[in-house]
């Protein structure tokens, strides 16, 4: 299937090419950042994979002296970015293909802006003007090809990497880490198993609905969120259901970065307990915001009313506000096989209270609609553990 009316490029919010078998380009994209060497960025799962072999036999074939670094953990660490600016610097490359999930991902556009550095990783964590530190004109250019439809970090300007001393994940920033040039090829995510396609999808979902709900005015966000809701409720079933589906693939690709441009507005309680949940227990990011998501709507119901009114109309959904959209979250989440309960993916009630104290003071928590205590936070993880609704 080519799906020739969904090839395009575009130019907002980066250069993307869009549409079937476009990672064919994905040696010309380099050249077109001046790349001679880059290094390709992936996991290890993926560095097994004959996509990756055949990714840098095109890079070669095409005159570029590509190398290879997948020692990425699934929550990549601040080792791991250690360990690939090494990679780069022993390899004399000159920029990285980020290719893979979000850990690849976030792990390579981090790698690409400490090669350029002389501080510390955490030095650049997004608190106050710490992003005014960065040495820009040091950091490599990013060619970034994702393999899952969920976190949209091809077109963020952030990484998240865990602090492993402390515990903690730290969100690492600067405008530039956005990467120049995005290639988004469905084929590359049909060997998906549904599972995996379902907890990405739902993160997707979640980025588009956290950014919906925040308080900020941000009207153009807002109309990204809408629309990519409304391919998640259209082809995310398709794409659980039939992987194979490469329209539904595609889609989802889009409503994934559409999530993480819409979060320019802010996130919400499902990341900021997402967060510490994913640092204490490495569990799936998106799975944790899938399981969370009609708790939080729930905790939030007081402050988001309009806003559900509106999302109720735009998706079509059957009944109105509120109770439409938590129907239709509850209905989607266990048809594409989301747990109701934090319990069934292996969180435990062990530490609730340190689980609340960290999502009070998680950055995303400051765009919630209403501004919960480290209390009330517990309270929520504790319903979401039990499947308390
Ligand atoms: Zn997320």
């Amino acid at each position: 299937m080519i799906l020739d009316q969904y090839r395009m490029n575009w130019n907002y919010p980066t250069s993307m090419r869009v549409g079937v078998g476009r990672v064919s380009e994905l040696a010309e994209a380099c050249r077109q950042l001046g790349m001679r060497a880059p290094l390709l960025c992936t996991d290890p799962g993926l560095a097994a994979l004959p996509m990756i072999d055949a990714a840098l036999r095109q890079c070669r074939d095409a005159g570029l002296n590509a190398g290879l670094f997948s020692a990425i953990k699934g929550n990549p660490t601040g080792a791991n970015v250690t360990d690939g600016v090494a990679a780069f610097k022993a390899g004399g490359h000159d920029g990285v293909i980020a290719f893979g999930g979000g850990s690849a991902l976030d792990a390579g556009k981090a790698i690409a802006l400490m090669v350029g550095q002389d501080r510390p990783l955490w030095d650049f964590e997004d608190i106050g003007d710490n992003a005014s530190r960065v040495n820009v004109a040091g950091m490599a250019p990013v060619v970034a090809v994702p393999t899952t439809a969920g976190t949209g970090s091809e077109v963020g300007r952030a990484s998240v990497i865990t602090d492993d001393a402390a515990h903690v994940k730290r969100i690492i920033f600067h405008a530039r880490m956005l990467p120049a040039l995005v290639i988004l090829d469905p084929e590359l995510t049909v060997g998906l198993p549904a599972n995996i396609t379902a907890a990405t999808g739902m993160d997707a979902l979640s980025h588009s609905l956290e950014a919906f709900c925040s308080p900020l005015f941000h009207p153009m966000a807002e109309g990204i969120a809408l629309e990519g809701m409304r391919l998640v409720q259209q082809y995310l079933p398709r794409a659980v259901a039939q992987g194979a589906d490469v329209e539904a693939r595609l889609q989802m690709l889009v409503a994934s970065s559409m999530g993480a441009t819409a979060f320019q507005r802010g996130l919400g309680a499902m990341h900021a307990l997402a967060h510490p949940l994913g640092a204490l227990y490495d569990a799936h990011h998106g799975l944790l915001n899938a399981v969370l998501m009609p708790y939080v709507l729930v905790a939030n119901r007081g402050a988001i009313e309009p806003q559900m009114e509106k999302m109720a109309r735009y998706l079509a959904l059957p009944g109105s506000g509120f109770n439409a959209v938590l129907d239709w979250v509850l209905a989607l989440r266990s048809e594409v096989g989301i747990p109701h309960s934090l319990s069934e993916i292996g969180i435990d009630d062990a530490r609730i209270e340190q689980v609340g104290r960290m999502a009070e003071v998680d950055p995303s928590a400051g765009t919630n609609p209403i501004s919960f205590s480290a209390m009330q936070y517990s309270a929520l993880l504790e319903e979401a553990l039990r499947g308390m609704l």
